[in-house]
């Protein structure tokens, strides 16, 4: 490792990081087995393969669409040659079998259609290693400086990551644009749905971190290209702003330091379940699946049948819901007229106010003809009068909506919920004079609800 004048290299006792090693600690079992007793991975869960596959050949593909930019052709593989590396990469990765049609469909849709951003000047599989140093001395109370320095990706005494490293990324493709100074990072995701997840989230927002140490100055954004055949769709770039680029190195630093201090491995089980190479033998999962099996209930989905048939399962729960709600409404009155709280869960009545916004109109009407006696009466308290003065000023609800700097249109259909959203408007004189003249309404409603 190279010095740095005054700071010492930190090196850790489970790096280097990365996005998905974090991920992955999220369930320490895992975690233990994978980075600490380094299990030997009999296989690849099936999903995880499936996704290493559909990489490896999307990674030839993108090498022939950045060919074809730069010397401005139009050449493809044949339809054999794409077979031949998708047969290559479930040599490589052999639990993606199952799957092979699926591939194939996801290699011919992305070579048919790369997405826009692409140019000449994109690199695939980017791979970037950073190195943690820390000052070797600092003055007391104050936390060390630290410093992000890139060293090879892989070490030189054996293949893989960098075991220097603090944190590591592959990136499937960066590009920069220098007429706009902006990098965009590039993530094939085999999902078959775009709904939005955290986890991705996270690992973009790592891309984003380490482009933007690579590319200080510029903007970064990152790009989510749905590869499932149905999909073949590219999420719309996601800008990360500075503040968004420190949260995220927050987080990088704060987990790695918590994982490198786990006194415990727990199984925690979660989406990575499905990725993960214990889901076969572990404990926690097998017990999981035991307990949906005694409640006659399978809701292990592996295909399309599956996904109906769990489905189905929500028709009579439904049904079964309903019953059982309609059985305590009738025995609450007689057992539990307060209702009953169940860990996390309060079931019974729960009183809920509406506002009756067209009474608080018709009231404010009313207020409004005897606010000269009230703010002339004595015994009246000045907060009273002045709530008068301040109805004089505005005369309706409309005016107070102008009057405290919002349109009325936007609350013409005056509902219960308006309320939460002038709260949420932040206007607490306004609100303070609503809530002397509102109408309120308040109904009990049988239900469950969060304790
Ligand atoms: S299957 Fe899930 S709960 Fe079990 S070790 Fe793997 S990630 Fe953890």
């Amino acid at each position: 490792m190279d010095a740095v004048p005054g700071y010492k290299h930190i090196k850790l006792k489970y790096g280097p990081y990365s996005a998905s090693k974090l991920l992955m600690a999220k369930c320490p079992s895992r975690f233990e087995s994978k980075f600490i007793h380094k299990d030997v991975v009999v296989g690849d869960s099936v999903a995880a393969a499936k996704g290493s596959a559909i990489h490896s050949i999307f990674e030839k593909i993108t090498a022939v669409h950045i060919k074809n930019k730069m010397e401005s052709t139009a050449v493809y593989p044949t339809a054999a040659e794409v077979e031949s590396w998708v047969s290559e990469a479930i040599g490589k990765f052999p639990a993606a079998l199952g799957h092979a049609e699926l591939i194939h469909r996801s290699a011919m849709k992305y070579m048919a259609h790369p997405n826009v951003l692409l140019s000449r000047a994109t690199t695939t599989e980017k791979k970037v290693a950073l190195a943690l140093y820390e000052e070797e001395t600092f003055i007391d109370d104050v936390a060390p400086k630290r410093i992000l320095r890139l060293i090879p990706y892989e070490g030189e005494a054996e293949r893989g990551q960098n075991p220097d490293a603090f944190f590591c990324v592959a990136m499937d493709q960066l590009s920069v644009d220098e007429e706009i100074k902006t990098v965009t990072v590039v993530d094939h995701k085999t999902t078959p749905n775009t709904r939005y997840s955290e986890e991705f989230d996270f690992q973009m927002g790592c891309y984003a971190w380490v482009a933007s140490l690579l590319y200080p100055n510029y903007k970064i954004r990152t790009q989510i290209h749905y590869c499932h055949p149905e999909l073949d769709h590219y999420a719309y770039p996601k800008t990360w702003e500075k503040d968004d680029l420190q949260w995220i190195r927050d987080q990088i630093f704060g987990q790695v330091m918590a994982i490198e201090s786990y006194q415990e491995y727990p199984a925690v089980s979660g989406s990575g379940c499905d990725y993960c190479h214990m889901s076969n033998s572990c404990t926690l999962v097998r017990k999981l699946r035991e307990q949906n099996e005694r409640a006659d209930m399978n809701l292990t989905i592996n295909s399309f049948d599956d996904y109906k048939r769990v489905a189905e399962y929500l028709v009579p729960l439904k049904k079964l819901t309903e019953m059982v709600n309609d059985k305590l409404k009738d025995a609450a009155s007689i057992y539990a007229p307060l209702g009953v709280s169940l860990p996390g869960v309060f079931i019974g009545d729960k009183v809920s106010e509406k506002v009756d916004w067209a009474d608080s109109e018709d009231k404010l009407k009313v207020e409004l003809e005897r606010a000269d006696a009230v703010i002339a009466d004595p015994t009246v308290e000045e907060a009273v009068k002045e709530k008068y003065r301040q109805l004089k000023e505005v005369k309706n609800l409309s005016g107070l909506m102008e009057a405290n700097g919002i349109d009325p249109d936007a609350y013409r259909a005056w509902k219960g919920d308006k309320l939460k959203m002038l709260y949420k408007a932040d206007r607490p004189k306004m609100m303070e004079f609503l809530n002397y003249f509102l109408v309120k309404e308040k109904s009990t409603r049988f239900g469950t609800s969060k304790n």
